[in-house]
């Protein structure tokens, strides 16, 4: 039988741990497929972002089987911003926290165009032989078609590389 001296401490611990978990002013990025937590980390250039920043990836998730998620303090997102990572994350929800509690929660959708994070597949094509950021229309959301405005050649899901 657990004392209660011991009881009491657990309790203890786990407040340390939701102190070091919880934000209070800022962005939980939840849902992230799992091992897609890295992409999204530098698709919204969070290697360079001077708040707090907390990831874990291959979580258990009751809706998603394994999923990541990353905590951003004191930081918010555009909507262009979030959009942004529906190549990798098209299940996440951005939750915005001011004063420790939930203030919005924004789904991903799949913006009309990708500017400057994709690589258009075509070796060939300027965005790869010169210093031209590359320029896609998202000419099919779901099966993720992305239509190059250079050389017209169409990058889809399988081919898709970050710069
Ligand atoms: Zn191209």
């Amino acid at each position: 039988m657990m004392s209660e001296t011991k009881i009491h401490r657990e309790m203890n611990s786990e407040k340390r741990h939701l102190n070091v978990t919880a934000i209070e002013n800022g962005t939980v990025i939840d849902h992230i497929p799992a091992n897609n937590v890295f992409k999204v980390l530098h698709i919204l250039d969070l290697e360079n972002n001077k708040n707090q920043v907390l990831f874990g990836d291959n979580l258990d998730s009751r809706k998603y089987g394994k999923k990541g998620i990353i905590k951003v303090s004191n930081t918010f997102f555009a909507k262009g911003e979030i959009n942004k990572i529906a190549l990798v994350a098209p299940t996440a929800t951005f939750i915005e926290i001011k004063d420790f509690e939930v203030v919005t929660k924004k789904q991903v959708e799949v913006p009309d165009h990708i500017q400057s994070i994709v690589k258009c597949f075509n070796p060939n094509c300027i965005t790869n032989v010169e210093s031209v950021p590359s320029h896609f229309t998202v000419v099919d959301k779901t099966e993720m078609k992305l239509l190059c405005h250079y050389c017209e050649k169409i990058t889809g899901r399988n081919n898709i590389v970050f710069k």
